[in-house]
């Protein structure tokens, strides 16, 4: 009888401690791939999800790239404290505005990607418009009443078996072109710009820090 108490006492230790290790284990998975500002995914824990969505060619994924516009300018006149409370609202925004199943990161200082499985061009392209009017409209305390905050957007449907670096590299072109077109809008599309359209002067392209 005793041998058998202290056999299911031993038992139930090794229980207590596999489910502690596997808390700790959770939490340090956590710390590794999530971004602890904005609370959405860093770039590392993006690229560990993409590792399992792109294992298999077929159905449609989109990616969308988008960067919060004259962010610099929010931080020069209202302070970094509030540029910091765009970014948790604008990473809330994007959450609010996916699935579940949708992947949500930070790549950049005022960069995001967003991967939607099983959504074509045109089902990607609603939820991108979608998440630039609801930003446009949306009023910051931390900046006033009547200041609005723009992002731009580019996105792309992966080509069957594309990899997602050159699935980024194309959806990184819409963007930039975006940007270069004014600002505040989406492109889907590898339209070159009409000749003779007016483009908006860019900074040279700052390299990003890793989040
Ligand atoms: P554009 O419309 O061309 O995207 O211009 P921009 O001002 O948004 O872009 P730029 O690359 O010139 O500036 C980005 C700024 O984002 C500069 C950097 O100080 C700021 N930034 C980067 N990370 C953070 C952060 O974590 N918090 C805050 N508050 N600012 C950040
Ligand atoms: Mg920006
Ligand atoms: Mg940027």
């Amino acid at each position: 009888m005793q041998l058998l108490i202290a056999a299911a006492g031993t038992a139930l230790a090794f229980a207590l401690l596999a489910a502690a290790l596997t808390d700790v284990m959770d939490d340090l998975r956590r710390e590794r791939d999530v971004d602890p500002l904005t609370g959405v995914f860093n770039r590392r824990g993006l690229q560990e999800r993409v590792a399992g969505l792109f294992r298999s060619a077929g159905a449609p994924l989109s990616l969308i790239l988008c960067d919060i516009d004259h962010f610099k300018s929010i931080n020069d006149a209202h302070g970094h404290a509030a540029g910091d409370r765009v970014l948790t609202t604008f990473a809330g925004l994007l959450r609010e505005s996916v699935r579940d199943a949708d992947i949500v990161a930070r790549i950049g200082g005022e960069e995001f990607a967003i991967l939607l499985p099983a959504l074509d061009v045109d089902a990607a392209m609603a939820v991108a418009e979608s998440i630039r009017e609801r930003l446009a409209m949306h009023r910051f305390p931390v900046l006033g009443a009547t200041e609005s905050v723009t992002a731009t957007f580019g996105l792309a449907q992966r080509h069957s078996s594309e990899r997602f670096e050159a699935l980024s590299v194309r959806t990184d072109a819409r963007l930039y072109r975006a940007k270069r077109e004014g600002r505040d809008r989406v492109v889907a599309t590898d339209t070159p710009l009409p000749a003779g359209s007016a483009e908006v002067a860019l900074p040279a392209k700052a390299t990003k820090p890793a989040v």
